[in-house]
């Protein structure tokens, strides 16, 4: 299988592009970050503390995470209810932040990303994908813009999506999760060796995808 992955902070655009590379070559696209979210989500829910690793531990029992794909495009379920919305909500991205730094989330969700690029060519975006989930991608993206930049987009997308945002508290929440993403024991965000390293902050949405399309084809041909 020929698997792409692409890591970078939050708001670097990772999504927007692994998705529009993904329906390029007919790749499937998983987004896992949208798993954690599914974890993070839960346990807000049920009221448990998300930093309690040995409370989000236990609890891991009772969770069930799943991909869909309609039309192409990524459904995430929870326990069968479908809450690819739900886990959007800003609150949700902390929630998801927190438990990722956990060892036993990230083990639970390590074998369904290995799996799903074993049987199909995949594109993944995420904050570990070139470094531990598949090290040996054929292509490596490490895609990120400074946190002005993330952030701006990030108010834009809220507000699109009807919620508040000001852009303060984006910025603190960003330079948050960034920290934790950088500086957590198990699977810290750091560019992959032979990652290729694209910064998006000066060049328009087209432009990121289109750079990141060439780098992906031009492997794609060496493969056959
Ligand atoms: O990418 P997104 O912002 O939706 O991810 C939500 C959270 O999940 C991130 O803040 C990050 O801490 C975590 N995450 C992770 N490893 C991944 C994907 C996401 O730790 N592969």
């Amino acid at each position: 299988m020929f698997t792409v992955a692409i890591d970078g902070p939050s708001g670097a655009g990772k999504s927007t592009i692994a998705k529009r590379a993904a329906k390029e070559f007919g790749f499937l696209y998983m987004d896992t970050g949208a798993l954690y979210r599914a974890v993070g989500l839960y346990m807000l829910r049920c009221g448990i503390d998300t930093d309690d690793e040995q409370k989000v531990s236990k609890n891991l029992d009772f969770v069930n995470v799943g991909l869909n794909y309609e039309n192409g495009i990524q459904r995430v379920t929870l326990n069968r209810e479908d809450v690819s919305e739900a886990i959007r909500k800003n609150e949700v991205s902390m929630a998801a932040s927190n438990v990722s730094a956990h060892n036993s989330v990230r083990k639970f969700l390590l074998a369904f990303q290995r799996d799903t690029a074993q049987t199909q060519n995949t594109v993944m975006d995420g904050r570990d994908i070139g470094t531990v989930v598949l090290p040996d991608a054929q292509v490596k993206i490490f895609l990120t813009a400074t946190g002005e930049a993330r952030t701006k987009r990030r108010v834009l997308q809220l507000t699109e999506l009807g919620q508040k945002a000001s852009y303060e508290t984006i910025l603190a929440e960003i330079e948050q999760r960034d920290y934790n993403d950088i500086h957590r024991e198990h699977c810290a965000l750091k560019q992959a060796p032979g990652a290729v390293y694209v910064d998006t902050t000066n060049i328009t949405l087209e432009e990121s995808v289109n750079r990141v399309i060439d780098i992906i084809r031009s492997e794609y041909e060496r493969f056959g």
